[in-house]
């Protein structure tokens, strides 16, 4: 119901692209006039500047969006600005508007970046008001009993299931008044989302995929009502269309979350009731994947310092091989390793890979090419169709032993045994690989093995149009064994000169991170008081722990030989059990963190990472040095405490 007040109100979109439950437009729209805004200021963004297929969706979504506003009354107007702030305090003064809401986001980047606008604006008067529009639970809200951040995720879990909280949804408004008031709109070509030459490749992605609210409504529909109850079975399959394929929509916000737990949490019920365990496993383990993302934007919050440094303190010790040639084989698909290159093919042509192939490829950039964890995690960035800031982040600390209830650092799994576990058949590999189509099953997941007849038979040539592994599996353990004893050394040795105790540590290592381009998250406790602050008001990160077939191929980058790897040998010893990882980061094993220390390595993402984004005048601001040396001079605080299992089964 509108009160027909004379509030004028700008309501600033971000990565809440969607009429439902959203919370800012709900209110604003009951108060009064209304004036939608999503500014778009590339300079802002850092080296965390969205990858071409991500602001492909981007801006499909955005003229969706328009399109939905202007039947209810009121376009969207889009802006490109140099700074946020200076584009809103535009739009006030040509509204008189004396209101500005919008939702909360979590990511380090927008949590610096709203605080300040939102001090900013309080301090020139004008009222500002922010939602949850993103997350089940806010981060602030999931404490353990001492109020200290939980950091392994199934206890998290349980908490939110047990908070008994009924989530909150907001009634979309049936009609807009747009509030009068001109300022130099841009059309969306001119927000320069997309260039000229991307275009045409872009838009096979629309084969695919079709971003806006409306149609993430229609796939959640579809998921529950045709996919859900198979998904505890389906979610291991890697190919085809095995999970909801939701997270594009998530992270736009295209799809309320809220609406998604309530709908599954509905027919969890019903097939309980019913006697129906499949449907009821599906359920919770769906529900336990959304958790996931809850947990993502908690992680983040509450360690501010992860999306550079690892959870744990133990990597910071790790002697990474910054490798350009490897990452470069890894990224182009030529390990030499099938399940691997077909995942990461898949990536480049697509946009999205499911999540058995993120862990599985992710793994190999860390356990085989001992390759610095964030330099994948920025190519992710830039890459995946649903790139996600904090679960990018967690996925990589996940699978890097990072965190407590992740794998372990020292778990080897062979990309052979799992390629025979989860592409049994070889058809993923047949298709994203076509130079191996003919290679029968027995040979598919380890050519190197196979009679030399057979490889001829199957027009294969390792070396020459499929590359031989790019390391044997037992180099890559040994390595992997030499790394770990040298980290643990290393840290021992700082251990020993800061002789205050030792094991896992969870620290805030912010301070150590100046240097880098991302803003830091700003403690609580440091933070300056809001002048406009509610019970509604985004938190900004505290420390809390004592210290702190959907998808069309894309022509591939330009093919160079990788160096001839070692002939692999099968080995026996390698475990890869099926239940692992399931579906999710989640799913975990048993943790046995060792105690860890000090060497400091210098390494930054390669420029090759940046091209991807194909923004040029954004390439400077990749650089992305992380320069560990720094951490040198970092404090071991050794009163964190241990952080706990995301547990789940193996
Ligand atoms: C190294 C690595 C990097 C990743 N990077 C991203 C990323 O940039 N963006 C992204 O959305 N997901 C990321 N994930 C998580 C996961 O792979 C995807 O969310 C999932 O594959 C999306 O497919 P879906 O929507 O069909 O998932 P479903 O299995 O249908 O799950 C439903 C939703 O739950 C959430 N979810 C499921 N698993 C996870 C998880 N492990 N972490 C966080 N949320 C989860 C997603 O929002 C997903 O859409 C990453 C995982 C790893 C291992």
């Amino acid at each position: 119901m509108m009160d027909n007040s004379n509030s004028k109100t700008i309501v600033w979109f971000r990565r809440d692209l969607r009429i439902e439950d959203n919370p800012a437009l709900a209110t604003a729209a009951r108060d009064g006039s209304v004036f939608p805004v999503f500014i778009w200021c590339p300079k802002e963004e850092g080296q965390f500047y969205p990858g071409r297929v991500s602001r492909w969706w981007l801006k499909q979504s955005l003229i969706h969006l328009d399109q939905s506003l202007r039947s209810l009354g009121a376009e969207l107007v889009l802006i490109k600005a140099d700074t946020t702030l200076d584009a809103l305090l535009e739009c006030i003064a040509a509204v008189k508007a004396t209101k500005v809401v919008f939702n909360h986001l979590y990511d380090p980047i927008s949590v610096v970046r709203d605080h300040s606008i939102k001090q900013k604006l309080g301090e020139l008067g004008y009222s500002v008001q922010s939602y949850n529009a993103e997350l089940l639970n806010e981060p602030w809200e999931v404490y353990d009993d001492d109020g200290k951040a939980y950091t392994r995720f199934d206890a998290y879990w349980e908490k939110c299931l047990n908070q008994n909280k009924e989530p909150v949804s907001h009634l979309p408004p049936w009609r807009l008044i747009a509030a009068a008031g001109s300022v130099k709109k841009f059309s969306i070509e001119e927000l320069g989302l997309e260039n000229e030459a991307e275009k045409s490749s872009n838009a096979l992605l629309g084969r695919g995929w079709t971003p806006g609210w409306s149609n993430a409504d229609k796939a959640l529909t579809e998921f529950i009502e045709h996919h859900l109850l198979d998904y505890s079975k389906s979610r291991i399959k890697v190919g085809g269309n095995s999970t909801s394929l939701l997270s594009p929509y998530l992270h736009f916000g295209e799809l309320s979350v809220r609406k998604v737990f309530h709908s599954v949490h509905m027919k969890r019920i019903l097939w309980a009731r019913e006697g129906n365990s499949t449907g009821e496993e599906s359920a919770n383990l769906f529900l336990r994947a959304i958790g996931l993302r809850d947990y993502s934007r908690y992680i983040c919050f509450n360690f501010p310092f992860t999306h550079e440094q690892s959870l744990l303190t133990n990597l910071k010790y790790f002697p990474w091989n910054a490798d350009q040639a490897r990452f470069k084989a890894w990224r182009q698909g030529r390990t030499g390793y099938p399940l691997v290159d077909a995942g990461m093919r898949e990536l480049w042509a697509t946009g999205w890979v499911h999540n058995k192939i993120r862990v599985i490829v992710s793994s190999f950039f860390v356990k085989f090419l001992l390759l610095p964890w964030q330099w994948g995690m920025k190519y992710f960035w830039d890459t995946l169709l649903d790139a996600d800031l904090e679960s990018d982040i967690l996925g990589w600390q996940y699978i890097s032993g990072s965190l407590p209830d992740g794998h372990e650092l020292e778990r080897l799994d062979s990309p052979e045994i799992q390629g025979f576990n989860f592409d049994s058949e070889g058809e993923y590999v047949r298709h994203w690989l076509p130079e191996l189509a003919r290679v029968p099953t027995e040979w598919i997941h380890h050519p190197w093995d196979a009679p030399s007849t057979v490889l001829k038979a199957a027009g294969v040539e390792l070396g020459l149009n499929y590359p031989k592994p790019i390391i044997d599996v037992d180099v890559a353990r040994e390595r992997l064994t030499e790394a770990i004893f040298i980290m643990r050394g290393t840290e021992s040795a700082a251990t020993a000169r800061n002789s205050n105790g030792a094991g896992e540590v969870v620290f805030d290592n912010s301070d150590c991170n100046a240097s880098l381009a991302i803003p830091k998250a700003i403690p609580k406790e440091k933070a300056p008081p809001c002048p406009s602050s509610s019970s509604h008001d985004q938190k900004v990160p505290s420390i809390r722990n004592g210290a702190m077939t959907k998808k069309r191929p894309k022509p591939e980058e330009e093919e160079r030989p990788v160096k001839d790897g070692i002939r692999c040998q099968k080995n026996e010893g390698v475990t890869s059990k099926m239940d692992d990882e399931l579906c999710s980061t989640a799913e975990s094993s048993s943790m046995k963190k060792q105690n860890t220390a000090t060497s400091s390595h210098s390494f930054s993402v390669p420029e090759a990472i940046s091209i991807t984004s194909s923004v040029k005048s954004f390439e400077d601001n990749e650089s992305y040095d992380i320069k560990l040396q720094r951490l040198k001079d970092c404090e071991i605080d050794e009163t964190s405490s241990k952080i706990g299992a995301f547990g789940g089964r193996e």
